[in-house]
């Protein structure tokens, strides 16, 4: 025998050896082509023709001009109107477009009763429409002072960057029909105290929408940060540990059960995270166990307030000579938010993270309800559920467990249509559970958190 052919025998014996002494690999997820083509769809060059767009408006602070056709916050805001109105046309009059606005102030950083406008359109579901997810990105600019009104605040990064990603992804998902709801806004005031994110949950939470995802996109195109660091493939996904709204009671629960780093706004960061991670080459995501930046907020933050599902979607390094910044040279060093700061094909992305996500959770049915958990003192846990109110779309369930110090559900299997699962040999204490409900094409729900079952 010719060493070589040897040697390949030799492999051939060792290679299911070698694989059996490491742990067993997460089941492949199956992958959606549909998402894979809405991810690739995705135009850095589009993103940039927004924004150009939106930084010509030359301010676009809340106090600013809103009579001016050329500039201020009024134009900028009719301007993106007319976009969603001309996606709209392409699709056949697919979303529904309108303001959503509230007067605020006088108040702090709102001298006089100002009217905050949000543009928001809606993309009707197909089947299960009263079920929501929603993109955001804010309008409102500023500079170093946040009253100063009328210099120069292009806000190409902040938060020029996330309107355009959220007119991209309404170019992009609207070729297509979802079974649930999807809803593309852009807010106003803010850099004056996140005003348009309070009047739009607000507004969200007096129609009784089921909005099973809300994501702020706030900064996503610098890959230049402040720490020298220059990053054009990581993203970060800022999330609430567990909701505001819990009960005392269900807040004392936590500690017999766990679930402190569970909530539903944590479980919508993983979502994001798979989701970008299987269908978008070249970015990863940081999940960050905060809220927010520290000490800094979003427009997600008012929907978390509210009990709903909400992260911040942005870039991994900040550069704070650019956002927040008089445009001027200091020491040869160009400060201000400028166009040439901003990378758009990292905008490109994340904005194709955020289309993946959007449609995923869209196609895939309502996750499902009454998720308990139970096995204590037995060798093996259980887990039970019940249906989504509209189950049509459900294909079967999807059971996922992790290391109670893992950060990712890495581990699932798919158990066809039972409501009951049995983790033989799995016990209880030492991991956490969690179950999605699956459509036909393989696209999963959120991941439901179990609550204990009643004993
Ligand atoms: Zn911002």
């Amino acid at each position: 025998m010719r060493p070589f052919v040897a040697a390949a025998l030799l492999l051939l014996v060792a290679a299911p050896l070698a694989a059996q002494s490491s742990p067993p690999p997460a089941t492949p997820a199956a992958a959606d082509p549909r998402l894979a083509a809405i991810a690739a769809a995705v135009s850095a060059d589009s993103l940039e023709a927004t924004d150009t767009r939106l930084v010509g408006f030359g301010t676009r602070h809340t106090l600013s001009d809103t009579l001016s056709p050329t500039r201020g916050i009024g134009a900028a805001r009719r301007w993106v109107k007319a976009q969603f109105e001309r996606i709209s046309a392409g699709c056949g009059g697919c979303l529904d477009v309108f303001y959503v606005s509230g007067t605020v102030g006088p108040g702090p950083r709102v001298p006089r009763p100002t009217e905050i406008v949000d543009v928001v359109a809606v993309q009707r579901g197909t089947a299960d429409s009263g079920r929501y997810v929603l993109l955001d990105g804010h309008l409102d600019s500023r500079v170093g002072d946040v009253m100063d009104a009328t210099d120069s605040a292009p806000g190409a990064d902040d938060d020029g960057s996330g309107v355009s990603a959220v007119l991209e992804a309404a170019r992009v998902l609207t070729r297509y029909r979802f079974a649930g709801s999807v809803v593309y806004s852009v807010c106003s005031g803010e850099e004056q105290g996140l005003y348009g994110g309070e009047i739009l949950a607000a507004w969200v939470r007096r129609r009784g929408w089921r909005l099973d995802a809300m994501i702020e996109n706030d900064m996503i195109g610098n890959d230049q940060g402040s720490d020298g660091i220059t990053d054009d493939s990581t993203a970060r996904v800022f999330s609430d540990g567990t909701p505001p709204t819990l009960t005392e009671r269900e807040r004392t629960m936590l500690r017999f059960t766990g679930g402190e780093v569970d909530g539903i706004s944590r479980q919508l960061a993983r979502y994001l995270k798979a989701t970008a991670e299987q269908y978008v080459p070249g970015l990863h995501v940081w999940l960050i166990y905060r809220l927010d930046r520290f000490l800094r907020g979003g427009d997600h933050k008012p929907f978390a307030d509210l009990g709903y599902p909400a992260v911040r979607f942005t870039e991994m390094h900040e550069n704070y000579t650019r956002q927040h910044n008089d445009v001027r040279v200091v020491d040869g060093v160009q400060h201000g938010d400028l166009l040439s700061g901003v990378d758009f094909d990292y905008a490109r992305k994340i904005t194709a993270a955020d289309a993946a996500t959007l449609a995923s959770l869209s196609w895939a049915p309502a996750p499902p309800r009454e998720v308990r958990l139970g096995g204590a003192v037995q060798p093996a846990a259980v887990l039970s559920w019940q249906p989504p109110a509209d189950a049509a779309d459900v294909a079967g369930y999807r059971v996922y467990w992790r290391r109670t110090d893992a950060p990712t559900w890495d581990h699932w299997t798919d158990v066809g249509m039972a409501h009951r699962y049995v983790f033989t040999h799995r016990v209880v204490d030492n991991y956490f559970f969690g179950v999605a409900s699956v459509n036909r094409e393989g696209d999963p729900s959120v991941v439901v958190f179990p609550t204990p079952a009643a004993p």
